[in-house]
Parts: structure tokens; C-alpha cells; sequence
């Protein structure tokens, strides 16, 4: 935060903006469906609904160059705004348009690309999903093998892609597919952007052991993309996609993290600890939390840090990766807390039962009822987006140069 005095009075003017604003626009069934939400996603219905709000106001993007529909705010405005979000209760927006593909169009699109596509991801009139993973290619993602032959002025695309979040919502899929084998398995690679609804394409769902419905493998038989939409040079999409992956793993972490264990430690002091003691006279929950608000202070300065440097036109770097390992690892850690708070409250049947429809009133506090179910998704967490090995991986080659 600055230390110039007149910037910090107009940075308070601009928090109580963004709160007084929020307050009145966040309706209680969609801080309901963020506090019930036990994924990274909050459903599709609730995130657009909420990203509608924003877009009217012209908030939907702040991390969008201005041109573009950002809102031209600085570093330490967006994190305020993520903070103000995230301790009001708001729903998270799906990334994979917003802060993923999107980057990509603005660098690598055509000008019909970035006239077609951006305005659609802001309003939300597209929703997009991530066909990347393969049965037999994640972490050595070059490997990926669904076909792309040229047929006259198409693509024809046969193979499958797993683990596809939000597969079943999308209208969009933002795509890797072999488009040659000669070379190195990097250089056969290109990026397309496809519709959804082509015939030929299949989506099967798969259920985590959360319970929950994100993900999916989808499958393609003779799936016919215009060549308009490919995002690039013919084999040359490995370039787009590691730039798309720095993105995607720099997502902003300190300011959900910051309200969660807000949130938990008022938990904990509202707990009974024995001799009119709180949980929070437990030295040992003490230093869980000292040592957690610790790591997210850590986790803020770097995030302002690189921040700092896509704002002046760079992309985000390996730094993306020891963000992702420091994030979604506190989070995980986060998690295992809530646990150990909720105790015996934290079991897993009571929020199954729930998620079937069942009218049985819940035992415990009602902060406990999603503890279980997300400490099991969270574990996703340090998997997707590359997992935390590969992540320390990149970061021993680029940042160490081991
Ligand atoms: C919740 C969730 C959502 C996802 N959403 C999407 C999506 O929308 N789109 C998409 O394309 N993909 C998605 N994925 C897939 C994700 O990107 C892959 O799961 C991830 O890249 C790991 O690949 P894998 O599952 O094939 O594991 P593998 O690559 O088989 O790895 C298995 C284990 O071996 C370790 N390992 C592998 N290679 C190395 C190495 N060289 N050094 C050290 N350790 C190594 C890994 O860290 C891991 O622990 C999602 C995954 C999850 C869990």
C-alpha cells in the first residue's frame, strides 16, 4: 500500500466505493451459492448471473487493458476490489475466458478474432472450457496426440480430451490438437477455438470424490473446425499455450485465501474451548494460524509483484508457477484447518445428504456443513493447471537454472 497520504485517502475513497457498490448489488442468493460451493466453481447459472451484474457496471475485467473493456485501475485498486469481493462472500467467475483464452486473443488474435471473441467473454454470451489433458498426456502435455487433418477449409478433429471443467456448460472450447508429427512433439501442435454444439463432439461426465459434477472427458468423431478458427500459426500452438498456462496459474490468491481464514478464525473463536475458553486458546491452533496469515501476507507481495509486471506488458513468467505451488498449497492447508476445527462436525454425510435433497436439519455449525467436501475438492488443487511437481520443476530450470 502507498505511503503518500493523498493516495491513501483516495485509495480509501476507492474501497468504499467498491464495498458500498458491492453491498448493494450482491444479492443474497448468490452470496448463498458462494458459501455453499464447495469447488473452485461456483455453478454456471450463479457465476454468469453475478458476472451480468459486474458487466453492467463495467467491472467484469478490471485486469483488461482499457481498450478492451478494463477499467484502467492499478495494481493495488485490483486487489482491493478482490478483497472487497472476497469478504463480502461473492461468487468467483469462471477464469477460462476471462483470465485465461482471452489474454491469448488480445496477443496471438487476428483483429476478426478480437472483435468476435472479447466482446462475447466479457458479457458472458460465451462460456468457455479448457481442452488441453488427453487419457495419455498431462503433465507431459506435448505428447497430446487428438488428430487435426486438413480437409478443405476445415479441420477434422477425431481423439478425446479429459478432465474438461465445465465441458458440459461450455458453449466453447479452446483446444490443442496435433496437427503434425515431424519434429519435435512441441512443434506439431496448433490452438484452435471451437464451437461446442459442432456435431460430432460428446460430453460424459465425471464425478469427483467431492461429489461434484466439473468435469468431464469429451470426444470427438470427425469434428469439423473452420480453419478460421485457429488461434495462431499452424503447429506452432505450444507458444500460445504455455503463454495461456502462465495465466492460468497466476491467478490472484491472497485476497480469497485473506477472507477464508478470516472467516475461520472467527469460527474458532466462537467455539467453546472448555473453562469459558475458545478454540483460539489452543496454542497449537494459534500457531496454525499465525503461520497461515503469515504465508498469505508472503503470497500478496509476490502477487502485487508480478501484478506489477503484466500491468507494464510483460507476461507473468515462472514467478506464475511459485505462485501457484504458494496458493493453492496454503489453500489446501486452509482447508485441512477447517477441518480440525469442525471436528466431528466435518463429516462427509451430513453435506452428501444435503447435496441428495435430504430435509434432515444439519448438526453443527453451519460454516462446518461444506469443511469435508471442500478439503476433498481442494485436494485438486495442487493437480490441475499443472501439478505443484511440475511446477517446482519449471521453477528449478527457469528460476534456478538447475
Ligand atoms: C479438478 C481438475 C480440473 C481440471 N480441469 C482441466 C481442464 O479444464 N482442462 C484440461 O485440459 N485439463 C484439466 N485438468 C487436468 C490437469 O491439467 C492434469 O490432471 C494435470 O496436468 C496432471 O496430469 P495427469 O492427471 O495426467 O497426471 P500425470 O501427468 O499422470 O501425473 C501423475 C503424478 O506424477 C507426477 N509427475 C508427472 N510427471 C512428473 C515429472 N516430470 N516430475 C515430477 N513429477 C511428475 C505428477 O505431479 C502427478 O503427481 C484438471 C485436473 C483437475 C484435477
Amino acid at each position: 500500500m502507498t505511503a503518500d497520504p493523498m493516495q491513501r485517502q483516495g485509495l480509501e475513497a476507492f474501497r468504499q466505493e467498491v464495498r458500498g457498490w458491492i453491498a448493494a448489488n450482491l444479492t443474497d442468493d448468490l452470496r448463498d451459492a458462494a458459501a455453499r460451493a464447495t469447488s473452485v466453481f461456483v455453478d454456471k447459472p450463479h457465476a454468469m448471473a453475478w458476472q451480468a451484474i459486474l458487466h453492467r457496471h463495467g467491472w467484469a475485467a478490471p485486469h483488461w487493458p482499457r481498450e478492451y473493456g478494463g477499467t484502467g485501475w492499478d495494481e493495488t485498486q485490483r486487489h482491493i476490489f478482490d478483497s472487497e469481493l472476497a469478504a463480502a462472500g461473492a461468487p468467483s467467475l469462471s477464469p477460462m475466458g476471462l483470465r485465461m483464452v482471452a489474454p491469448c486473443i488480445m496477443r496471438f488474435g487476428t483483429p476478426e478474432q478480437k472483435a468476435h471473441y472479447l466482446p462475447r467473454i466479457l458479457s458472458g454470451e460465451d462460456f468457455w472450457c479448457q481442452g488441453y489433458s488427453e487419457p495419455q498426456a498431462g503433465s507431459d502435455l506435448a505428447s497430446l496426440s487428438l488428430r487435426a487433418e486438413r480437409d478443405s477449409e476445415d479441420y477434422v478433429l477425431n481423439g478425446s480430451k479429459i478432465w474438461t471443467t465445465h465441458a458440459h456448460f461450455a458453449n466453447r472450447m479452446f483446444c490443442l490438437v496435433r496437427t503434425s508429427r515431424d519434429g519435435r512433439p512441441q512443434q506439431g501442435i496448433t490452438f484452435l477455438l471451437l464451437d461446442m454444439a459442432l456435431p460430432g463432439i460428446e460430453v460424459r461426465p465425471i464425478l469427483t470424490l467431492s461429489g461434484d459434477h466439473d468435469f468431464n472427458q469429451v470426444f470427438f468423431d470427425n469434428v469439423r473446425v473452420p480453419q478460421s478458427g485457429r488461434l495462431g500459426e499452424e503447429d506452432q500452438g505450444w507458444g500460445v499455450a504455455k503463454y495461456l498456462l502462465e495465466f492460468e496459474r497466476s491467478a490472484a490468491y491472497a485476497a480469497g485465501l485473506t477472507a477464508a481464514l478470516d472467516r475461520l478464525l472467527a469460527s474458532a473463536a466462537a467455539r467453546d474451548f472448555g473453562e469459558g475458553g475458545t478454540l483460539l486458546d489452543d496454542p497449537a491452533i494459534r500457531r496454525r494460524f499465525a503461520r497461515l496469515y503469515t504465508d498469505v501476507h508472503a503470497i500478496h507481495a509476490a502477487e502485487q509483484r508480478m501484478m506489477a509486471a503484466i500491468a507494464r506488458g510483460r507476461s507473468p513468467g515462472p514467478a506464475s508457477s511459485m505462485l501457484k505451488v504458494q496458493g493453492t498449497e496454503a489453500q489446501q492447508r486452509i482447508q485441512e484447518l477447517a477441518v480440525d476445527i469442525a471436528g466431528p462436525y466435518a463429516a462427509p454425510h451430513q453435506f452428501a445428504a444435503r447435496a441428495a435433497g435430504s430435509n434432515l436439519p444439519f448438526v453443527g455449525p453451519e460454516d462446518d456443513l461444506t469443511a469435508s467436501a471442500r478439503y476433498f475438492n481442494g485436494r485438486a488443487a495442487s493437480i490441475y493447471g499443472g501439478s505443484n511437481e511440475i511446477q517446482r520443476n519449471i521453477m528449478a530450470k527457469l528460476m534456478l537454472g538447475l
